[in-house]
């Protein structure tokens, strides 16, 4: 049997299915994922698009694009203000933000942390998961 996942926002109004396997999930680290969450960054999944399927409150979804950011944007419930799953730009990938799972997705931890070299000053990374100063294709900066 295919395991299936659900996720959903703050007040309930966009839930969302995963069908099939999901993760690991990564921590961002950038200061965009920092305000978006309000916390130290931003835990996120890739789940294929083909096992992605919203079941409600699409319409929810705002959308506010960063000036300057270069086409960054983020996606969120103009109700209760939670990040949102978003599609990629070719449509193979979703990315979703971890917390907003209501099941137990099976992964552990993080296996990489990206944008590393931007941290917060006050966050110690306290995990063994590789640590790259930008995007997954930049240098490790742990000494590894
Ligand atoms: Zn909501
Ligand atoms: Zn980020």
């Amino acid at each position: 049997m295919t395991k299936t996942i659900r996720g959903s926002c703050l007040c309930g109004g966009i839930r969302f299915e995963i069908v099939g396997k999901v993760g690991p999930a990564g921590q961002c680290h950038c200061s965009k994922c920092r305000k978006v969450s309000g916390t130290d960054g931003n835990a996120v999944f890739y789940a294929p698009a083909a096992g992605f399927r919203w079941l409600a409150g699409e319409e929810l979804i705002e959308r506010f694009t960063v000036p300057d950011g270069k086409g960054w944007a983020s996606h969120f419930c103009r109700r209760c203000g939670s990040p949102t799953p978003l599609g990629d730009a070719n449509g193979k990938f979703f990315f979703v933000p971890a917390g907003l799972l209501d099941d137990d997705p099976g992964f552990r931890g993080y296996t990489a942390h990206i944008f590393a070299a931007s941290k917060a000053p006050w966050v110690c990374i306290a995990d063994s998961a590789p640590q790259y100063e930008a995007g997954f294709d930049s240098a490790r900066i742990d000494g590894a």
